[in-house]
């Protein structure tokens, strides 16, 4: 039995720990047989403590066990994540335990509190199964930038799972866990999310707490979540969603409870598609897409017709200089929020002959190159005589983005579909070489954090045998529209024959002599850098 729960969504783990079916105990227990069995070929985990998630599990099935008795009435005031065991990306504070944000730099050091949304978790009754592997301080598109080695990607093992929330990815996709915290800068969520054929959303800026939360680039950090279907995406991100006061940028805005009830039939959700109007950015259909990427996401909007929408073509004029604009904001922010790791706060300690030495022996050995890179780009840009011309002038390219969309939502458009990246997963190796081909991948995504709009991935066909997804961008705080609008895709392609596809990496991971993520990218030319 314990095989089977790992296949079982979110919202169906709910119904059978209710019913008694089975409890968190062996929910988590069949999750962590399954990590510690078929990690060493993936590569997704960071941490987990088998002792630390039965002792939740244990207190999730004490409430689950009173709550039958009590009866339907005190069922009812349970959070559907009651019991489901939940992923962290490993820039997530959880009290007294490691944290490393995927770096070297922060490889002893423990968290002395709880992240605002891991409160939220164990509030709810989740159970924390353990921490995934990330690109360093989440700078990157594939997970290779992780100074503990990459991720790979369930649907083939020598290819990346997308980043920088790669290990949440694939875990989710290969039933390590059903649910999965990830954090979306430029893409990180949407972006693996698209890659690993699962459900990711990045919620519009404000919408979760960033307390807690390793900082990478403070004015564009999203939390979201990652699962398997649109429901479970929304039961996660309404766990983790609302005003905290410890973060002033979260919005004391109402976290919709509609979350919790996207509709159960396929025919219900299709038929709420009627009526909707979509906008189609003529710009995202970039040179370089790949065809088989390109096909997909015009079938998608054929079917949405179909189901009733109209898709109209629109226009993001500025989305040309997204990436560049992007990569001043963000590194500028990376920079300053990186200046924290100085060898005596946090984590890693090496000595010289005086502060300025320990603080360059530190930063030297502890940072990998992609940081640094970023460090060296971003106090560039904001330094004396250059800041007007680069961090001044990005910021207005800022605003021009911003102003794209609105004029997009003032037409009264509801929402836009569009691709999530321009290529299925790629290659382990293939662009580590060449850091900017690995920042143009980025491109259908970050101008959505650059507006600081929700924006989801959802699955919507193979090309090549490798997932693509469906890019969904909405309105500030229509989070709830999103969800409905990519519940109502499943519904009208719940019968496709690609929904019953499993990732062919799934098979290889069972077999203990499947080479690690590391060993397979050096032979693939991949080697640490
Ligand atoms: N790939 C982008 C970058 O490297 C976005 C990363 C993210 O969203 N955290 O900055």
């Amino acid at each position: 039995m314990s095989g089977d729960l790992t296949r079982l969504t979110a919202h169906a783990m709910a119904v059978g720990l209710r019913a008694g079916d089975f409890t968190a105990e062996e929910l988590a227990t069949a999750h962590l047989d399954a990590i510690e069995a078929e990690d060493r070929a993936l590569g997704a985990w960071l941490a987990v403590d088998r002792t630390e998630v039965l002792v939740q599990a244990h207190a999730a099935d004490a409430t689950l066990d009173l709550a039958r008795r009590v009866g339907p009435a005190m069922s009812a005031t349970l959070h559907p994540l009651h019991g489901v065991p939940v992923a962290l990306k490993d820039l997530v504070s959880v009290r007294g335990g490691r944290c490393t944000a995927g770096s070297r730099i922060l490889a002893g050091y423990t968290s002395p509190y709880d992240a605002h949304i891991t409160e939220r978790l164990r509030a709810v009754g989740a159970v924390i199964l353990g921490k995934t592997n990330m690109d360093e301080f989440a700078m990157g598109s594939s997970t290779e930038h992780s100074a503990y080695g990459p991720t790979s990607n369930p649907w083939d093992l020598d290819r990346v799972p997308g980043g920088s929330s790669g290990g949440s990815a694939a875990a989710v996709a290969a039933y390590h866990a059903p649910v999965a915290i990830g954090t979306d800068t430029g893409g990180s969520v949407r972006q693996p999310a698209s890659l690993c054929g699962i459900v990711g959303m990045k919620p519009t800026y404000g919408r979760v707490s960033r307390y807690g939360v390793v900082a990478f680039a403070s004015s564009l950090d999203q939390v979201g979540p990652l699962a398997r279907d649109a429901r479970d995406a929304a039961a996660l991100l309404h766990a983790v969603a609302g005003r905290d006061d410890r973060d002033s940028t979260s919005a004391p805005i109402p976290v919709p409870d509609g979350l919790l009830s996207l509709p159960d039939s396929d025919d219900e959700a299709a038929a709420g598609i009627r009526g909707l109007r979509l906008g189609l950015p003529r710009e995202y259909f970039v040179a370089g897409m790949e065809p088989g990427t390109e096909a997909r996401i015009r079938e998608a909007v054929t079917l949405l017709e179909a189901a009733g929408a109209t898709v109209e073509e629109v226009s993001l004029p500025h989305t040309d200089y997204g990436i560049a604009a992007y990569y001043i904001v963000a590194s500028a922010e990376a920079s300053a929020n990186l200046a924290r790791y100085d060898g005596i706060r946090f984590g890693l300690a090496r000595r010289g002959g005086d502060v300025l030495e320990d603080y360059l022996a530190t930063r030297g050995e502890g940072f990998g190159p992609e940081a640094k890179r970023r460090i060296m780009l971003g106090t560039y840009a904001l330094s004396a005589g250059y800041y007007d011309a680069f961090y001044g002038k990005a910021q207005k390219v800022r605003t021009l983005i911003k102003a794209d969309f609105d004029a997009v939502w003032a037409a009264g458009v509801d929402a836009i579909v569009a691709p999530t990246s321009p290529s299925v997963a790629w290659r382990l190796g293939a662009k580590l070489d060449d850091p900017v081909a690995m920042y143009l991948t980025d491109v259908c995504t970050l101008p959505v954090n650059m507006a600081g709009l929700p924006g989801a991935s959802i699955p919507a066909g193979l090309s090549d045998g490798l997932p693509v997804g469906l890019q969904l961008i909405g309105r500030p705080w229509s989070e709830l529209e999103l969800l409905r609008l990519a519940r109502g895709f499943e519904g009208i392609t719940a019968g496709a024959p690609w929904r019953g596809v499993e990732p062919p990496g799934l098979a290889a991971l069972r077999s203990a002599s499947s080479p690690r993520p590391a060993d397979r990218a050096a032979a693939l030319g991949a080697g640490d850098r």
